[in-house]
């Protein structure tokens, strides 16, 4: 118990003893301070170590502040430092905000000029020259000297140590180097524990201290000369008395050997500038690769996702989308190529799944695909459409490409089981859609496959197996077309293309005035061809020339036959609209034809259809006008087809105009057309033209037409056209 009681008295006295230490803690410094004068002292805070601002407390330390802390402590004054906000310390002087200003190596008037006193050295200051790297300083005496402006108390105080020393002062560290860098001033004046702070800078790094030409100064505070502050002063040289070297040197110690030089962003880049320059460039390619890298990438992936949706993983056909855009792509690229949509579908293709297995299935539409592959062109596609649907692109070729591509792909499809020893026979039907102008205008692909499909359903449902088509008419035409153009260089040379005689005749005396000559075709596949049947695919295919040359050049070669058997005769020669242009000079091509057979002009008549002469009446008129200057005779043919305007007639100095019967008789009243035909007659004789009158089928229309004045008649009544060997034994029973 009672060891508990002493456990118990000694606790209280611990707390005790603790509360006392901590109260005296908390009080001791007021204690201390308590009595002390407060003393306000102006100083510079650009001279680290000596004056400068802690980064952390944002007090005002360095030596300096230090020393003069222990001094005023000594003399029982408590300091409180103020930056000098003064351009220089004479100006401080006159601040009576400060008691003391420092540093000062004397005493000197302020500003104002008032005297000043200053304290007891405090400590001394070296103030040693830098120079650049290698350079030794010449003796101090007659140097240029670069020092900071704000110790232009210094000044005064080198020149008097040496006179012959030229001063020249700088408002910050940098510009003093420049100058000397740019040889402005020979070396730089500065206190050495400045120095040793200012060339930490990487910037200043290649400076040099000159420690053998030093001069030392003092370091005092001073105030303007009152009798409170001569007692200020002298209280604090009492306690600038009480600081020992030792302790001096402590401090001085203590500071410049702290790192207190701190980086700014210039210094970082001139001490590690190429470093971050190659990083930059590093990153940056870095960078460029990655971008690239990932574009790549992407554009890897946009690829794969479009082949994804535009191929059939199954076969390597192209999906419906795919064949939809590539059939979009081929007619836009090739709209001058005939095409055909060929829509294919396996009938039984149900029954082959079910029953041998959908992997056989999966197999037959792959040979089908793969057979179509290779037989395909670049600028033809297949495409898988779902299923068993296979849509075919290709060139209209006509029949043997069909015949072909039955033998060559179908067939094989049709008995690929049965050529693997299975009983079952493929049933492939298709739809064969001939794509028409409007397609190649107007690009629906959606459209096209509807009519393929509609024409492999119609075939299925009638035939069960095979191919039809959606538009047989379009096929025939565009077959023609393709033998047509084809063909006409082979059948000019071989002799398939003939020309024929139709005489024309005086009706009043039954004589042969002329012939029309007209042309036939001997076609080797499609038989007897008559003009209807190809002069205008020729006209539109711009071929038409190459016959009309032919037939003249025929036409010639007999005239001169005849010549020399000495038979004089004239034949109306047809020219198509399309002969006439501006590029082509017609009316010498006839010269150069009469003169390479030795014919006369009179021998060609030279028919141009009415519809010409509307289509381009300047050419033509300069046209007409030109043959009849050479001698030759401008027939206007189909007069009355409909286009005529009576004010051509004016305009046009044709020599003959060939009244169309036809044209006028067809149809309508035929007591109104005789009123016309009489007319016309007439008309064109009081126009002082002559006249001629084609397509006479009967012994009335040929009395009425002479009854009216018309003598000169072409038409079946008389003769039909007829081989050229028909045509001269006609002629060679005449007179000569
Ligand atoms: P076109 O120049 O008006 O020729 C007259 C057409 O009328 C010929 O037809 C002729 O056979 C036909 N014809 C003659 N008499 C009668 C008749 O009494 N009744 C009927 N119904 N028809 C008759 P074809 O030979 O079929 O020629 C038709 C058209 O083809 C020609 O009309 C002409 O425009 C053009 N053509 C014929 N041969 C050539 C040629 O070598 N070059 C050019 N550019 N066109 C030609
Ligand atoms: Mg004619
Ligand atoms: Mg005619």
């Amino acid at each position: 118990m009672k060891r508990v009681h002493r456990y118990k008295r000694t606790g209280r006295m611990i707390s005790a003893l603790t509360a006392l230490a901590v109260l005296f803690a908390l009080f001791i410094p007021s204690f201390c301070s308590a009595g002390r004068e407060a003393l306000t002292v102006g100083v510079p805070t650009d001279r680290c170590p000596i004056f400068y601002v802690d980064r952390e407390t944002g007090e005002i330390e360095g030596i300096g502040a230090e020393l003069m802390k222990m001094a005023a402590e000594r003399a029982g004054y408590d300091v409180t430092f103020k930056a000098l906000g003064e351009e220089s310390l004479k100006d401080a002087l006159d601040n009576g905000d400060y008691d003391l200003v420092m540093p000062f190596g004397s005493a000197i008037s302020s500003t104002s000029g008032q005297e000043s006193i200053v304290s007891d050295n405090l400590f001394q200051t070296p103030f040693t020259l830098v120079t650049e790297e290698d350079e030794k300083p010449k003796s101090l005496n007659d140097l240029r000297i670069g020092m900071l402006r704000s110790l232009r108390g210094a000044v005064e105080t080198v020149q008097q140590l040496y006179p012959g020393v030229t001063i020249r002062l700088y408002d910050n560290m940098d510009k003093c180097v420049t100058a000397m860098r740019e040889g402005e001033v020979d070396a730089l004046l500065h206190n050495s524990y400045v120095w040793s702070y200012i060339l930490q800078k990487p910037l200043f790094s290649k400076l040099t201290m000159q420690t053998s030409a030093m001069i030392t100064m003092d370091f005092r505070a001073g105030t303007v000369d009152t009798p409170e502050s001569r007692e200020i002063i002298e209280r604090l040289n009492e306690g600038i008395a009480m600081i020992s070297d030792t302790h001096r040197q402590a401090v001085i110690l203590d500071y410049t050997t702290r790192r207190l030089y701190v980086y700014d962003f210039s210094d970082y880049l001139h001490e590690y500038g190429l470093v971050a320059l190659l990083f930059v460039c590093l990153l940056i390619t870095v960078i460029l690769i990655v971008i690239e890298r990932h574009q790549t990438m992407r554009l890897r992936q946009e690829e794969e996702m479009r082949r994804l949706i535009d191929q059939d993983p199954l076969t390597g056909a192209l999906s419906l989308h795919g064949f939809r855009n590539r059939v979009e792509e081929l007619l836009r690229e090739h709209p001058d190529v005939p095409y055909v949509l060929v829509y294919g579908n396996i009938r039984n293709f149900k029954y082959i799944n079910d029953s041998l297995g959908r992997e056989a299935g999966d197999e037959l539409l792959r040979f089908w695909v793969k057979l179509l592959k290779d037989s395909l062109r670049e600028d033809e596609v297949v495409g898988r459409l779902n299923a068993d649907r296979i849509a075919i692109f290709h060139h209209a070729d006509g029949m043997d490409k069909l015949d072909w591509y039955d033998r060559t792909v179908i067939n094989p499809v049709r008995n690929y089981f049965m050529d693997r020893g299975k009983e079952i026979r493929v049933q492939v039907c298709g739809g064969i859609y001939i794509l028409t102008p409007e397609d190649y205008r107007e690009i629906n692909v959606d459209q096209m496959l509807d009519y393929g499909h509609l024409a492999e359903k119609r075939m299925r449902s009638i035939h069960g197996d095979g191919y039809g088509f959606y538009n047989q008419e379009q096929w025939e035409k565009g077959r023609r077309i393709a033998e047509v153009i084809n063909h006409l260089p082979k059948a000019i040379e071989s002799g398939d293309l003939k020309v024929w005689y139709q005489p024309q005749v005086d009706c009043a005396t039954g004589e042969i005035t002329g012939a029309e000559a007209l042309c036939r075709w001997d076609h080797e596949k499609l038989g007897w061809l008559y003009p209807p049947a190809f002069i205008d695919t020729l006209e539109e295919s711009g071929m038409i020339y190459d016959l009309d040359r032919f037939v003249w050049d025929r036409v010639c070669q007999d005239l001169k036959r005849w010549n020399e058997e000495g038979y004089h005769r004239s034949v109306s020669v047809n020219v198509s609209r399309r002969d006439l242009r501006e590029d082509r000079d017609i009316p010498a091509h006839f010269k150069e034809l009469t003169r390479k057979y030795g014919l006369t002009p009179d021998q060609i008549r030279i028919e141009i259809t009415e519809t010409a002469f509307v289509e381009k009446p300047e050419h033509l008129i300069s046209t007409t006008k030109k043959l009849q200057e050479y001698g030759f005779e401008v027939e206007m043919d189909d007069f009355g087809s409909g286009h005529s305007s009576l004010h051509m007639l004016k305009e046009v100095p044709v020599d003959r105009i060939k009244l169309d019967l036809h044209f006028l008789t067809a149809s309508g009243d035929p007591e109104k057309g005789r009123i016309i035909i009489r007319h016309m007659i007439q008309m064109v004789r009081d126009l002082g033209m002559r006249m001629i009158t084609e397509g006479v089928e009967t012994e009335e229309q040929a009395q009425f037409l002479r009854n009216k004045g018309c003598s000169e008649m072409q038409g079946y009544w008389f003769h039909k056209p007829m081989p050229v060997e028909d045509f001269e034994k006609l002629f060679t029973g005449q007179e000569k």
